[in-house]
Parts: C-alpha cells; sequence; structure tokens
C-alpha cells in the first residue's frame, strides 16, 4: 500500500495511535461504566468483523497509525480474539498492539495472546478488597483478576499497567494498598490512576489527580514534576524513589491533555471517534459494506480527522458531559 500523508487534524496534531473496540459487550458491570442491567448492546451483525478491522486498521497504517490498542466493552469475550491479535500485529506498519482487559479470562488467555502478537496488557482493577471488587464490578472475582495479572507478568505481556478508577468515598482509601501491591513488581508494572469521566450523567465524583499526588507525598518521596514520557500515552508519571514505581495519572477533567491528544477510536459499530466528547460520521462500517474503496475510505477518514475539535471543556466539577458510552467507544 503506498504510504500516505500524515493524519493531521486542523490544530497540528499527528495521529498515530488507535483504539479498537470489538465488542460493547462486557461480562463486568462496573458501576461507572454500565448499569446492572446492561446496555442496548450493538446488534452482532452491526459489530465490525475482524476483516472489517484488519482492512480499517491496514487502510489506517498508510496513513502513519503505528499503535493499536485492541479494548472494549471486554475484548476476551469477543470469539477468537486471539486471530483478531494476529491480523493486527502482521499489518505493516503496526509496532505496537496493546490491549486493556478486565483480566478476567487472562489466566488462560495469556499465552496464546502473547504468540499471537500481543506486546502489553492494561489490566483494569478498582479495587483489592474480594467484596468492594466484587460491588465495584456487580460480580466480578478479585482472584481471577489476580491470577490474570500473574499469568500476564509470566507471558511477557509487559510492561502491564494497572488502571485504577478512583471514586470519591468508594475506593480512595486504597491508594497506598494499590502502590504496595505494585511496587515489588516495578520493573514490570505501571501504576495508572484514572479520573472518573462523567458520561451523559454525573453519577460519582471525581477525584483529581492533584489530590492523589498531595497523598502520595504523605508517604513517598518523587520528582516534583508529573512528567509525559514517549511510552506514557496520555498519563503524566513520576516514579517514586524506594521502589522505582512509575505511577502515572490520567487526568482528563483536571489537566486535560487535549493538546496533544493523538489518538482515534474505532468504535464497535464502526463509527470513529476522534473525541470522548464527539460523535463523528460516517459509519467506515458502512463504507465497507457498500464496497467503497481503500481510497474512500482514507478520505472519510482524512475528514474527520480534520473535524476534530481543540479539545472538550469537561471539568470536575462542571463542564459539559462526555457524549456515548464508554464501553462502545473503547475506553
Ligand atoms: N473491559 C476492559 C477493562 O475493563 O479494562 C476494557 C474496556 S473499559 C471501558 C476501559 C477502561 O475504561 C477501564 O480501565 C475502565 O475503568 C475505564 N472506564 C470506564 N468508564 C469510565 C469512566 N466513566 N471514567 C473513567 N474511566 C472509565
Amino acid at each position: 500500500m503506498i504510504k500516505q500523508p500524515p493524519l493531521e487534524d486542523a490544530f497540528g496534531r499527528t495521529h498515530t495511535y488507535l483504539r479498537v473496540s470489538v465488542t460493547d459487550r462486557c461480562n463486568y458491570r462496573c458501576v461507572y461504566c454500565m448499569p446492572e442491567e446492561g446496555l442496548n448492546w450493538v446488534p452482532r451483525s452491526e459489530l465490525l468483523r475482524y476483516e472489517e478491522i484488519a482492512r480499517i486498521v491496514k487502510v489506517m497504517a498508510s496513513m502513519g497509525i503505528n499503535k493499536v490498542r485492541i479494548t472494549g466493552g471486554e475484548p476476551t469475550i469477543r470469539t477468537d480474539i486471539i486471530s483478531l491479535i494476529g491480523a493486527i500485529a502482521s499489518i505493516p506498519g503496526i509496532d505496537d498492539v496493546a490491549m486493556t482487559t478486565n483480566g478476567h479470562t487472562l489466566a488462560k488467555l495469556a499465552p496464546a495472546l502473547r504468540s499471537a502478537g500481543l506486546n502489553r496488557v492494561n489490566i483494569s482493577i478498582d479495587s483489592l478488597q474480594d467484596a468492594r471488587f466484587s460491588d465495584l464490578t456487580r460480580g466480578g472475582n478479585l482472584q481471577r483478576v489476580l491470577a490474570g495479572i500473574e499469568a500476564a507478568l509470566d507471558a511477557g505481556l509487559t510492561p502491564i499497567k494497572l488502571n485504577v478508577v478512583l471514586l470519591d468515598g468508594l475506593n480512595d482509601d486504597e491508594l497506598f494498598d494499590f502502590v504496595e501491591f505494585c511496587a515489588p513488581h516495578a520493573k514490570d508494572m505501571e501504576l495508572r490512576f484514572i479520573e472518573y469521566m462523567p458520561f451523559q450523567e454525573r453519577r460519582f465524583k471525581t477525584v483529581p489527580a492533584e489530590r492523589m499526588r498531595a497523598q502520595l507525598r504523605e508517604r513517598y518521596s518523587f520528582g516534583s514534576n508529573p512528567e509525559r514520557g514517549a511510552s506514557d500515552g496520555p498519563a503524566r508519571t513520576l516514579r517514586l524513589a524506594d521502589s522505582g514505581l512509575k505511577v502515572g495519572f490520567i487526568s482528563p477533567l483536571s489537566e486535560h491533555f487535549c493538546a496533544t491528544c493523538n489518538r482515534l477510536r474505532l468504535m464497535a459499530n464502526g463509527h470513529l471517534r476522534t473525541c470522548l466528547a464527539h460523535e463523528d460520521t460516517p459509519s467506515l462500517r458502512d463504507l465497507i459494506r457498500t464496497e467503497q474503496s481503500d481510497t474512500d475510505i482514507r478520505i472519510a477518514v482524512r475528514d474527520m480527522v480534520l473535524g476534530k475539535p481543540s479539545g472538550h471543556d469537561c471539568q470536575v466539577d462542571g463542564g459539559t458531559l462526555f457524549e456515548g458510552v464508554m464501553t462502545s467507544i473503547g475506553g
């Protein structure tokens, strides 16, 4: 495929990173993510098929996308996810394939995912207490996730990033527990605290990143300013002096990073999202299913990227809310 000019938007941001939500369905029901009864799932016929995902990734790789993260919903519950990983890892130009998962089935899948070409996993875990974990995920099993983390370490899906959404009054008392859990694995594991983002309504109170850092300062020493390194994605990170543990903060509300946003999201239904706060059309799935050419797909992608807003104005206590649901957009 002929190499195309990079995917630059109207504000000079070049896009190299694509998150792909392979399903909006999930085996957990995290309280801040979706209702207990689930959602109006995208009908299976409207989900992108694997060959459609691979084609879109290939077209986007020709435009400079070189990192892909597979997410959802829960990506590991989509049938034969291993074959999709293999297909994406073999696309010329894609040099990093990662996955975000709740870890529930990782104990079984980790070696095969690694062999298929997956480089790394991010694992979401919002409590280290069995009962609380089960409450926050509405039925999740902490011990299975811990076994999944072990398996991912053994398989070399590293560095593992443990993603923790801290919710004010619900699990923010576990901040130090997470540090102590990760510190012995500082070589292969990073800890990342994510600010709760309100989608459609504000149901929980966001813990701002600076409050988390102030709390960490009570017990640990680290350099004064968190930084953003090349491998940190949207996180600003700091390194704890004693253990060397890297701790990152994803703070889309209190310290948003829109000015450097290089990410695009391919939703489970084939729509591209250039920004969490902004719906884009047309659906790439519809273009593919009406037999449009790769050039047509490229034109559509470039138009959507050119229409990407400069940023969002959702804040800890105000501003507009994010549109849609995280699980079909791909968190
Ligand atoms: N099922 C996978 C998992 O649990 O990691 C992947 C999808 S999940 C939507 C991806 C990430 O988004 C998780 O770390 C989850 O905690 C985070 N997330 C979901 N809803 C969120 C929200 N409203 N605010 C902040 N993070 C959220």
